[in-house]
């Protein structure tokens, strides 16, 4: 147990935030109340023992040298000095906002009221300080609801038709203060009016309220150790009520929202702590005290600046005025926006507060994606109608439309569109294309609307369960809500929220304090960072944002585009080897020309193209599509749907597809190479320098490579050879991976398939239990979105080791939703060559690969 002077140089571990804060403050020189700190040990070890041996004592002698600090006595007034008051507060290692308890005034007794308000000639102040302390001690220490009190003063302001509490008369709170004794006297649970009492009962609740179901269910969500304890503040009150010279507020040192450098926040005159928050009464923004107040103003503007430079980040802190003084009673690093964050981060370099390296690692490389993109102005906003998953980040506006075909049409008369699907599947690749935004109602994060709405860039929303989706009458409901097809939607997939009509959109950050503060993490990054692109447009993009090269092309979405389609239908239909080479010299056509596009966006720089991946029957309609197209006397839907039923599979995920595919239909995995051989040398003839590299899908033994391998050579004899490689997505390749690796230039590992394999679970349906896993802890994270360093990194390891053991030369890379996400990318940016993440994820990437060297 401290006093603010003897705990200089402690840890937070044992201050609690709050008091560390206090700490760092007083010793600053800022203006802090004197204060007592009981630390975080006796904490755990009153929640352990039940007591702390000479707990009391001590406290006993500190607040005895608190009375001498400032001159009075606890729960005592004497003449014209009014009794010390104190403030009994919780504060954890880890800020825990509003999860536990304080409670104000405490010391104060029927007794003592009648001295403040003699001592301060302010006899409404004095029943309003000790009716709030009846309200905090009857709720936080004889567990009475915060309502019951509630209750009463609006009954009261009522009766007195008034709305505020400030304009109740002293007889009418001091009529409330004995309303809430007498109720606590029926209740069984008296108020002591011992102050000595009072302050027992006050921190041993503080020390209990570590353990309430709220503080609990906080602590599991974000993580934090259940043994860490909180600290007790025991601080001289200062009051913010006495008039219209006082008040209480909040302010930034910086804005939290856009990080414009200069003070920000709010205030309430005559008001005590809580008021603020509370929403009782609407607090006016901190700079209108430049116009009553300038020199408190300036005052306070002089504290933020004294603030920063010694805590050298923005401070979110809170305090008091007290008849024009100003005392500080919380300091804490304030939570910011991304956008802020960037822009705060750059600018305290720049103003030599921080380093350059300090900045590079104060930006959650997590959040870049979202700086890109404008949002939903919430401040213009109506409330929204539906709220789902935040899948994929920005914000936008459309006409609902179910269908590609619908999507055409808008798009046609150049209408925006939000695609609107219970969820989605590769058909509807067009829709989610020509789409600004991208709505489901089933899905998690790495469902396929959301995969591939982030490799688009398109913002979505995804598992928005409230919404039902029936695309055949192009109609959905949000409970009782109907929305048609034209409907104006906006959706927000920053944060999830669907809104009715097209809603204000606010700008994007400002690119060029994004790219600075790249500039200064690039000498830090060692692992390469790759995209994952399938498209020209996508290339030309990652590459804009620093990709250095496409680290899986997936040649798949080609077949899916219109006019193809019916090619690659033709190709599954086949009967013949002649009908079959038909179909494939048609798709050859097509697929030289999107590799070509490819090459040439990233012309001088790696493109890993990946061979046929998906199974086929992908590319046909639903069998329950073709069975109605079919019953209606389509020939060609008939025999699609034949054809489809023998395709079908239980487990999609697990069948026909990848190289089991290529080998046993070797012609697909010819034309697709020769196309992206040929592609590379017309290019070259045009002047180009194209690095195409290929890689086959799903090996699972050594000798399917060493077969591929044999067809690849083939053509490698007549075009020259290229860098073959292979993913690495099964667990059985990784542990193989000694065998495999002499067969091949590179392994990818292909995270997504990997992990699914590794835990037996389908990410297409771990939206059912998955959230839940998570949320009782069973997982401590989902690790679909975040690499599972224990299990699927521990075979990524193995893998590396053992496999450029066997090849020296092998190259190794990453190319799963993983490989965008800051925490994966950390994990691997010792063990890799390099990591491809989806283009908008690039900048996340090279930030999280900087920050992991720095
Ligand atoms: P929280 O952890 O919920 O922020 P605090 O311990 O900061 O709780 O207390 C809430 C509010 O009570 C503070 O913002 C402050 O305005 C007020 N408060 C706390 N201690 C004092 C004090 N000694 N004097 C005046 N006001 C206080
Ligand atoms: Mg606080
Ligand atoms: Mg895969």
């Amino acid at each position: 147990m401290y006093l603010l002077s003897e705990a200089r140089g402690l840890s937070r571990d044992l201050l609690g935030g709050k008091g560390f804060g206090l700490v760092e403050m007083a010793q600053a020189g800022l203006p802090v109340p004197p204060a007592l700190i009981i630390t975080t040990e006796a904490c755990r070890r009153f929640l352990r023992e039940g007591a702390v041996p000479g707990l009391w004592e001590e406290v006993r002698a500190k607040l005895a040298a608190l009375e001498g600090l400032v001159g009075k006595r606890f729960g005592k007034g004497e003449g014209s000095t009014p009794p010390l008051l104190v403030s009994v507060r919780s504060g954890a290692p880890v800020s825990m906002p509003g999860m536990m308890d304080t409670i104000l005034n405490l010391g104060l007794s029927s007794e003592g009221v009648e001295s403040l308000a003699r001592a301060t000639g302010n006899p409404r102040f004095a029943w309003d300080a000790f009716r709030r302390l009846l309200s905090m001690y009857g709720e936080v220490v004889l567990g009475e609801r915060a309502e019951v009190f509630e209750g009463m003063l609006s009954a009261l302001k009522e009766k007195r038709g008034v709305q505020s509490d400030t304009e109740l008369s002293p007889e009418d709170l001091e009529a409330l203060s004995f309303q809430y004794l007498r109720h606590l006297q029926e209740r069984g649970t008296p108020f002591p009016m011992d102050p000595w009492l009072q302050l027992q009962g006050a921190i041993e609740a503080v020390f209990r309220s570590w353990l309430n179901p709220r503080a609990k269910t906080y602590r599991r969500i974000y993580g934090i150790p259940e043994d860490l304890g909180t600290a007790v503040v025991v601080q001289a009150m200062v009051y913010g009520n006495l008039g219209e010279d006082s008040g209480t507020g909040v302010g930034f040192t910086r804005n939290p929202a856009t990080g414009e450098k200069g003070l920000y926040g709010e205030y309430l005159r005559n008001a005590q702590g809580e008021d603020v928050v509370a929403g009782i009464r609407t607090p006016e923004p901190l700079s209108r005290l430049k116009e009553y107040a300038p020199e408190l103003y300036r005052e306070i503007e002089r504290v933020a600046h004294l603030l920063e430079r010694h805590f050298r980040d923005m401070q979110d802190f809170e305090f008091t005025v007290e008849r024009g003084r100003l005392y500080l009673l919380q300091t804490r690093s304030g939570k910011r926006t991304a956008q802020a964050a960037v822009r705060i981060a750059v600018e305290m370099a720049e103003e030599g507060l921080i380093s350059k390296e300090e900045a590079v690692l104060r930006v959650e490389a997590n959040a870049l994606p979202g700086l890109l993109k404008p949002t939903v102005d919430r401040e213009k906003a109506p409330k929204p109608i539906l709220r789902g998953l935040p899948a994929s980040p920005g914000a936008a506006f459309g006409h609902a439309v179910f269908s590609n075909e619908a999507a055409e049409r808008y798009t046609a008369q150049g209408l925006p569109t939000i695609l609107v699907r219970p969820e989605t599947t590769p058909e509807d690749i067009t829709g989610m294309y020509l789409s600004k935004g991208i709505l489901t109602a089933r899905g998690g994060l790495t469902s396929h609307a959301a995969v591939v709405a982030r490799g688009l860039g398109v913002p979505a929303v995804v598992g928005a369960e409230a919404l039902r989706v029936v695309p055949e009458e192009g109609r959905a409901w949000v409970d009782g809500l109907e929305i048609q097809e034209g409907e104006l939607l906006t959706l927000d997939g920053s944060t999830g929220e669907v809104y009715l009509g097209a809603v204000p959109l606010a700008e994007a950050a400002e690119e060029e304090l994004l790219h600075k503060l790249l500039s200064w993490a690039e000498p830090h990054r060692s692992l390469g960072v790759r995209a994952n692109a399938d498209t020209p447009l996508d290339a030309q993009r990652a590459r804009a944002f620093g990709a250095e090269g496409i680290g899986l092309c997936r040649t798949e979405h080609m077949f899916f585009q219109e006019e193809r389609l019916p090619w690659v239908r033709r190709l599954i239909l086949a009967r013949t080897p002649e009908e079959e080479a038909e179909a494939l010299e048609r798709l050859f056509v097509f697929q030289k020309e999107d590799f070509k596009g490819i090459l040439k966006a990233m012309d001088g720089l790696p493109v890993t193209v990946r061979l046929l991946d998906p199974p086929l029957h992908e590319f046909l309609p639903s069998l329950e599509e073709l069975k109605v197209q079919a019953e209606a006397g389509d020939e060609e839907a008939k025999a699609l749907w034949e054809r489809a039923k023998a395709l079908a599979e239980q487990n999609p995920m697990l069948g026909f597809r990848g190289i089991r595919l290529l080998l046993l239909r070797p012609g697909i995995f010819r034309m697709q190479l020769r196309a992206l051989l040929e592609a590379a040398k017309e290019l070259r003839e045009e002047g180009f320098d194209p690095r195409p590299e290929v890689m086959v899908p799903l090996v699972a033994d050594p000798k399917e490579v060493e077969r591929a391998k044999a067809l690849a050579e083939e053509l490698f004899r007549e075009y020259g050879p290229i860098p073959f490689g292979t993913m690495i997505e099964t667990p059985r390749a990784a542990l193989l991976a000694s065998e495999i690796a002499p067969l091949v230039d590179f392994f990818s590992f292909g995270t997504n398939d990997l992990t699914q394999m590794a835990f037996g679970l389908s990410r297409d349906d771990a939206g059912k239990f998955l959230p839940q896993y998570v949320e009782e802890g069973l997982f401590p994270f989902d690790p679909t979105e975040r690499l599972d360093e224990k299990g699927v990194g521990r075979l990524l390891r193995l893998a590396v080791q053992e496999g450029k053991r066997a090849n020296p030369r092998l190259k190794v890379g990453l190319c799963g939703e993983h490989g965008g996400e800051a925490r994966s990318v950390a994990f691997v940016a010792d063990l890799l060559d390099y990591t491809s993440a989806s283009p908008f994820r690039v900048l996340t990437a090279r930030l999280a690969a900087a920050q992991a060297g720095l």
